[in-house]
C-alpha cells in the first residue's frame, strides 16, 4: 500500500507535469503517467484509476482498435463524462489520461504486440477494468524489435488482458474463432457480449481456413465473412456462440449503406438485458468498419450507465458519421481529378485484404498495385501480402521497401516477379523518408492507369498521413 503522503505528491506532480506538457517538447502523451508512476510506483495505480467512479474500458485486438474506440468514445460522451486515450501500447499513456481528465469512466485503447514489451496481465491488475472489448485477432508484428514474436505468444498476451477479471463484462467477436473463445472462457467469471454477422449478403472468397485455437485442428467453415472470421465449427466441439448484438441486413449503396442491427444483452450498470432494433445511414466505409461499428455498438450498449439511450445515441452518431472518424495514415481513396488513388497502411495480410476489398467497389477498368514491403524477419506477412495481390489481379506492380530493409525488399520482388513480369522495385531508402514520401506521391499521381491502390508497411503517422497530405494539397 502506498502512503498517502506518497499517493498525493505523485498525483500533485503528475498533474503538474500535465500543464508542462501541454507547451513543452516532446511525449506530452506519456509524460506526466512517467512522473506519477516514478514517485509512487507502479503499485499507486490501482488508487489513481480508482478515481473513475464507474471503472474503465479496455480495446484491444489487431485491427479496428482505434476506429472502436473513436467511435466507441462519440456513442458514450452523449451520455456521461469520460476519460480517454488511444493509440497507446503503454500504461503510462493510460495513466497520463487518468492525471490529466476528468470523468466517471475511461476509455482506453490499449495495443499489445508480444508478451516481451507488453504488459497484459500487470495491466488488467493495475488498471482493474470493468470491460476489455476485442475485436479481431490475426498475425501482425511477426518480429519485435528484431526479435521473432510467435503467433501463440501474440495470441496469449491479447488472452492475458481479459484472464484475471473477476468482475464486468468481455465484448468481443464472435466471428473470430480466436476471440470468440477468449469469451468463452471466461463465461464463468464474467458477463460475454458477442457480436457478429447474421446475413448471406456479406461473403468472402477463398479458403481462409485456420485452425482451432482450442485444439489446433483445422476448423469446418460454412460461410466466410472476411477472411478467417465466419461461422465455424470443430471436431472438439468449439463453434461459434450466438452473436448479442448482430447485423441482420444490408443494403450496400454508392453513396450510402443502410445497416440493419438487432440487439439483445445484459447492461452492466443496469444488471438488466436490453433489447434495440436499429436501422443505420452510414458512408460506404468498407466492411471491416461493419466489424468496427458492431464492436462499439456492443460496448456502448454494454457499459452505458444510460441504457434507455442506446437507440436514439446509437441513430444520432451513426446516421451523422463521416468519413473523418478514420485514423490518420489508414486506407482511404482519393479522388485527384478523375483518378481515383487508394492508400493507406496495410501492415498485416488482414489489414491488406480489407484494403483490396475496400478499393474493389470502385474498380472498373485496368488499374495499378504499389506495394510497400515488409522487412526481413517478415516473410510470414509477405506470404499474406502476395496472396491479397493475387486475388486482386493487378495489371501492373511497383514494389517499394515499406520498411528497413532494401536487399529484402528486392527478394520479395524478385518473387513477385516471377509471377508479374514486368513488374518494378525503385530501392528508395528508409533513411531518406523524404525522398521515399515525394517518390511514391509521384508514382500514384503520374500512374497511367485510372485506378491506383498503394498500400503494404510503412508507418501510419511518418509515412502514410504524410503521403495523404501530398496528395491531397497538391
Ligand atoms: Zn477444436
Amino acid at each position: 500500500m502506498v502512503s498517502f503522503f506518497k499517493f498525493n505528491m505523485a498525483k500533485i506532480s503528475g498533474k503538474a507535469a500535465c500543464q508542462l506538457a501541454k507547451y513543452g517538447p516532446g511525449s506530452g502523451g506519456t509524460y506526466p503517467g512517467h512522473v506519477f508512476t516514478k514517485i509512487a510506483g507502479q503499485e499507486a495505480i490501482p488508487q489513481l484509476a480508482s478515481d473513475l467512479k464507474l471503472g474503465s474500458v479496455l480495446i484491444t485486438g489487431t485491427n479496428g482498435k482505434t476506429t472502436t474506440t473513436t467511435l466507441l468514445i462519440k456513442l458514450m460522451s452523449k451520455d456521461i463524462q469520460i476519460r480517454r486515450s488511444y493509440e497507446n501500447n503503454i500504461l503510462n499513456s493510460i495513466v497520463t489520461a487518468l492525471l490529466s481528465q476528468k470523468g466517471d469512466l475511461g476509455i482506453f485503447e490499449y495495443g499489445i504486440r508480444n508478451l516481451t514489451y507488453g504488459i497484459p496481465d500487470t495491466v488488467q491488475r493495475l488498471i482493474n477494468p470493468i470491460g476489455v472489448v476485442y475485436t479481431t485477432i490475426s498475425q501482425e508484428h511477426t518480429q519485435v524489435a528484431g526479435v521473432k514474436n510467435p503467433f501463440e505468444d501474440y495470441y496469449k498476451a491479447k488472452k492475458l488482458l481479459s484472464q484475471g477479471m473477476e468482475k464486468g463484462a468481455i465484448v468481443t467477436n464472435c466471428d473470430d474463432p480466436r476471440t470468440a473463445l477468449i469469451g468463452l472462457d471466461k463465461e464463468n467469471d464474467v458477463e460475454v457480449n458477442y457480436y457478429g454477422i447474421e446475413t448471406d449478403a456479406i461473403e468472402d472468397i477463398g479458403d481462409n481456413t485456420i485452425e482451432c485455437p482450442k485444439c489446433g485442428k483445422q476448423l469446418n467453415y460454412s460461410h466466410f465473412y472476411l477472411n478467417h472470421r465466419g461461422i465455424y465449427t470443430c471436431e472438439c466441439g468449439f463453434k461459434r456462440p450466438e452473436p448479442n448484438v448482430k447485423l441482420t441486413g444490408v443494403e450496400f449503396g454508392s453513396d450510402k449503406w443502410i445497416l440493419d442491427i438487432e440487439g439483445d444483452l445484459l447492461n452492466y450498470f443496469a444488471n438488466k438485458n436490453v433489447k434495440f432494433n436499429l436501422k443505420l445511414n452510414v458512408p460506404p466505409f468498407g466492411f471491416h468498419n461493419i466489424y468496427n461499428t458492431l464492436a462499439s455498438i456492443t460496448a456502448y450498449a454494454t457499459f452505458t450507465p444510460k441504457p434507455e439511450n442506446i437507440e436514439s445515441t446509437v441513430k444520432d452518431i451513426f446516421n451523422n458519421l463521416d468519413m473523418s472518424f478514420i485514423p490518420p495514415g489508414r486506407f482511404e481513396v482519393v479522388d485527384i481529378g478523375g483518378k481515383f488513388v487508394g492508400l493507406g497502411q496495410g501492415d498485416n495480410g488482414d489489414a491488406l485484404k480489407i484494403n483490396a476489398m475496400f478499393m474493389k467497389q470502385f474498380i472498373d477498368a485496368p488499374f495499378e498495385f504499389i506495394y510497400t514491403t515488409p522487412d526481413e524477419n517478415e516473410e510470414e506477412i509477405f506470404n499474406d501480402h502476395f496472396e491479397v495481390i493475387k486475388s486482386m489481379n493487378p495489371d501492373h506492380v511497383i514494389v517499394v521497401p515499406g520498411r528497413q530493409s532494401i536487399e529484402k525488399a528486392e527478394e520479395y520482388y524478385n518473387i513477385i516477379k516471377e509471377e508479374y513480369p514486368d513488374a518494378e522495385f525503385y530501392p528508395l531508402s528508409y533513411e531518406e523518408m523524404d525522398v521515399r514520401i515525394e517518390k511514391l506521391n509521384e508514382l500514384a499521381r503520374n500512374s497511367d492507369y485510372k485506378y491506383v491502390i498503394m498500400t503494404g508497411c510503412g508507418e501510419e503517422q511518418a509515412m502514410w498521413e504524410e503521403i495523404k497530405k501530398k496528395m491531397i494539397n497538391r
